[in-house]
């Protein structure tokens, strides 16, 4: 497989940018090599800048839930774009993209929409905060909620701890804010009440944790959750930048069947373009400016062009059976993976969740927090990477990010894919044994 443009091309971007990239996993750092660029992409498969083709398991991280090009966003968008792109007014296409969210929705009433998934969440914490009048936020351990300088924090040692920042640049009295703890650990929830007693905010966590490895949380640890912050005077928000209108048009609020305080959305809402929101009861929201004192803006908020595809998108997901089909396929496609593996007694396995999958070097049956992951397992995972795309399959280019199957994932793709898939799997094991 040629890549001599795609070396080309990062040589340039490396004098322009950090790293030559403006998001550093795209940088292929984790698994080695140099990154594709790629020119196009439609339905199920892309096209790097060499002209070779793969199918796309990565689906831009998660937003493409329709696949590439879908006639029905790049119609919105077009339609959209040639009556102009921004107005900083409003128009009534907010309304539309809003109604259609909170119509479809019982676990929300009011949204604000902004521009990217960290915006989302930096906002709700500001909200829980302003809401609350309390300055501390407990996260877990594993979850990622984008880059906002309150959330860049990871687990010390110890049962309950506050945060080490995981980036240069964020002041240490920040991180003072932030309680870490592991997921799946209701011990450790009880003992950060216990510790900061009236003074916890809100708890954040993706119910369904998926940016560090699929994280797969038991409903009961979820409820246990709602509980203790009930209890405690605490809001709960959901960080559905993944799941929202992944695991459902509910996305995990809706799967668990929990009522959480605040939901953050981005990704799939967007169609493909930057689009984020907070939502929650219209209660909660009154404290938002220009109704309350919870200051908050954005100069694209609510960008038509970004609102047109988000519609049109989520009007596709709306459809009968969307999920169900979605789930069904993802389900088949892990199972044949999980027994080919197993009748090879290779140690890995693929976690799923509805549309969400992630492949795991282990014989755990369960993986439910970051500590149960084996980092050995990613120099096995790097290999098959490199494998599975000589084969033209296209992953998120480290062993810790999850895959995704979109609508224009045929039945046919994905059994030709596992067909690769497994020969690759020999490959990374033969290797292996060769070392
Ligand atoms: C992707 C993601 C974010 C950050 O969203 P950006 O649009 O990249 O800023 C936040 N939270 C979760 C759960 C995410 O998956």
């Amino acid at each position: 497989m040629r890549r001599t443009v795609s070396a080309k091309l990062f040589k340039e971007a490396q004098a322009f940018f950090p790293g030559g990239v403006n998001s550093p996993v795209r940088a292929f750092r984790s698994v080695g090599g140099i990154p594709l660029f790629i020119e196009r992409g439609d339905g199920c498969t892309i096209w790097d800048a060499d002209g070779n083709r793969f199918t796309d398991f990565c689906g831009s991280w998660g937003p493409l839930i329709l696949g590439h090009n879908h006639r029905k966003v790049r119609e919105a968008i077009i339609r959209s774009a040639v009556r102009g792109t921004s107005f900083g007014a409003p128009t009534r296409l907010e309304n539309e993209l809003a109604d259609l969210i909170l119509s479809n929705n019982k676990f929300v009433e009011k949204i604000r929409f902004v521009s990217s998934g960290t915006e989302a969440v930096m906002s709700a914490i500001r909200l829980a905060r302003g809401y609350t009048g309390r300055d501390k936020i407990l996260k877990f351990e594993g979850c990622y909620h984008g880059h906002s300088d309150s959330l860049l924090v990871k687990a010390g040692s110890g049962l309950v701890t506050f945060g080490n920042t995981s980036s240069a640049g964020v002041p240490e009295s920040f991180v003072n804010e932030t309680i870490v703890v592991s997921l799946n650990s209701e011990k450790a929830v009880q003992q950060a009440f216990a510790n900061f007693r009236n003074r916890i905010a809100c708890v954040i966590i993706e119910p369904v944790p998926a940016n560090n490895g699929l994280l797969i949380q038991d409903r009961e640890f979820l409820q246990f959750l709602r509980a203790a912050c009930t209890k405690n005077k605490t809001l709960l928000i959901f960080d559905e930048v993944i799941s929202g209108f992944r695991t459902g048009f509910t996305g995990a609020a809706g799967y668990y069947n929990i009522q959480p305080d605040i939901i953050t959305y981005g990704k799939i809402i967007g169609g493909g373009l930057p689009v984020g929101a907070y939502a929650s009861s219209g209660k909660i929201m009154s404290k938002i400016s220009p109704d309350g004192n919870v200051y908050q803006a954005g100069t694209l908020s609510g960008n038509p062009v970004a609102m047109s595809a988000g519609i049109a998108q989520l009007k596709e997901c709306l459809k009968k059976d969307f999920y169900n089909r979605l789930e069904n396929m993802t389900r088949v496609f892990a199972e044949r993976l999980n027994s080919y593996a197993a009748s090879k007694n290779y140690p890995f396995r693929v976690f799923h969740l509805s549309s969400i999958f992630w492949f795991a070097f282990t014989r755990r049956e369960k993986v439910q927090s970051a500590s149960d992951i084996d980092p050995s397992g990613m120099r096995l995972f790097n290999i098959l990477y490199h494998e599975m795309l000589s084969r033209g399959i296209y992953f998120g280019p480290s062993g810790y990010e999850v895959g995704f199957i979109s609508q224009a994932h045929t039945a046919a793709v994905l059994e030709k894919s596992a067909e690769k898939i497994c020969d690759s799997l020999d490959a990374c094991f033969a290797s292996k044994k060769r070392k």
